[in-house]
C-alpha cells in the first residue's frame, strides 16, 4: 500500500479528527506510512476558518509528534502544506525554518486575493476570462518552484476544480510549470481530493502526469483527507493513473530528503 502524505487537522478550522482518528483509520486500511500536511499560517487578513494560527505552529508539532508516540508500528511525517503568495515568500521562508518539516507542500490557493479554490469564492470563474484565469495559476505554479522553498507541488492542476476548462488548449502552460518543477527537483501531489469535487478527477491529470513522468519529475500520493474517513480514498485509481502514465516509483520524504520505492 501507499503512503497517504497529505493529511488535514482540526487546526486549520475545516477538517475534523483528531491526528490520531487518521492513523487509525491509516492502520485500518494497512498503509505504511502517513503525513501530516496542515495548512500553514499566512501573513493575510480575515485568514480564520482557512489555516492555523501563527502561534498554533507548536500545537501543530506537538500534535504529529504525540500521534506518533501513540502509532509506534506506523511511519507518520510531520509535512505542511504552506501557500505560495508573491507577497509571502520571505513570512513562508522564515516559518519553514523555524520546525523540522520532514517535508513542504507548496501550493498555490490564491491569484491576487482571489481563494479560487473556494466553493464561496468560484463564482468568479464566471466572470472571469478562464484561459487567462489558467495562464496567471500556472505562472504563480512555476514561481512557487523557482522559490526553491518546497519539495513538493499540492494538486498541480487544482484550477480546473469546480469543471471551468478554456477553450484554448493549456498543455503548454502546464509544460512551463512542470519544467519549474522539475528545474526545482521538486515532486507532483497525485492527490485523489479532486475525485470528490465537481470536476471528479485526480490532480494532475493523466496528461500532465505523462509529460511530468518524461521529464522525470517523482510522485508522493496524498487524500488531501480532511477527515478520517478521507484517509487513503481513491488511491486504487490514484496507482492505476500514475501506472498508465509510466510511473514505476515514487518518493517518500523524511527531514526534507527524499528515496525513490518500487510503487506496489
Ligand atoms: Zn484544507
Ligand atoms: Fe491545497
Ligand atoms: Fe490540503
Ligand atoms: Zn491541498
Amino acid at each position: 500500500m501507499l503512503a497517504d502524505y497529505h493529511l488535514h487537522t482540526p487546526l486549520c478550522g475545516h477538517a475534523s479528527g483528531t491526528p490520531e482518528a487518521y492513523a487509525v483509520r491509516a492502520r485500518e486500511l494497512g498503509l505504511p506510512e502517513i503525513g501530516f500536511a496542515d495548512h500553514a499560517p499566512m501573513p493575510f487578513e480575515g485568514a480564520e476558518g482557512y489555516r492555523m494560527k501563527l502561534g498554533e505552529l507548536p500545537e501543530y508539532a506537538a500534535a504529529v509528534r504525540r500521534c506518533r508516540e501513540a502509532f509506534p508500528g506506523l511511519a507518520i511525517r510531520f509535512g505542511i502544506e504552506a501557500d505560495y503568495h508573491p507577497t509571502a515568500v520571505e513570512y513562508v521562508a522564515r516559518l519553514l525554518k523555524s520546525h523540522d518539516f520532514d517535508y513542504v507542500i507548496g501550493s498555490v490557493h490564491y491569484i491576487d486575493d482571489w481563494g479560487f479554490d473556494h466553493p464561496l469564492q468560484a463564482h468568479q470563474f464566471e466572470t472571469r476570462d478562464v484561459y487567462e484565469v489558467y495562464v496567471r495559476y500556472y505562472g504563480l505554479v512555476a514561481e512557487l518552484a523557482d522559490t526553491g522553498l518546497y519539495d513538493i507541488l499540492g494538486h498541480f492542476d487544482l484550477v480546473k476544480k469546480f469543471g471551468y476548462r478554456p477553450s484554448k488548449d493549456t498543455a503548454a502552460l502546464e509544460r512551463t510549470a512542470l519544467e519549474a518543477v522539475a528545474r526545482a527537483g521538486m515532486a507532483l501531489d497525485v492527490n485523489t481530493s479532486g475525485l470528490r469535487r465537481p470536476v471528479a478527477e485526480i490532480y494532475p491529470s493523466l496528461g500532465i502526469l505523462r509529460a511530468a513522468r518524461e521529464m522525470d519529475i517523482g510522485i508522493v500520493f496524498g487524500s488531501d483527507a480532511h477527515a478520517p474517513g478521507q484517509v487513503g480514498l481513491g488511491f486504487d485509481r490514484a496507482l492505476a493513473q500514475v501506472r498508465a502514465a509510466g510511473y514505476a516509483r515514487y518518493r517518500r520524504y523524511a527531514g526534507r530528503r527524499y528515496e525513490s520505492l518500487q510503487l506496489p
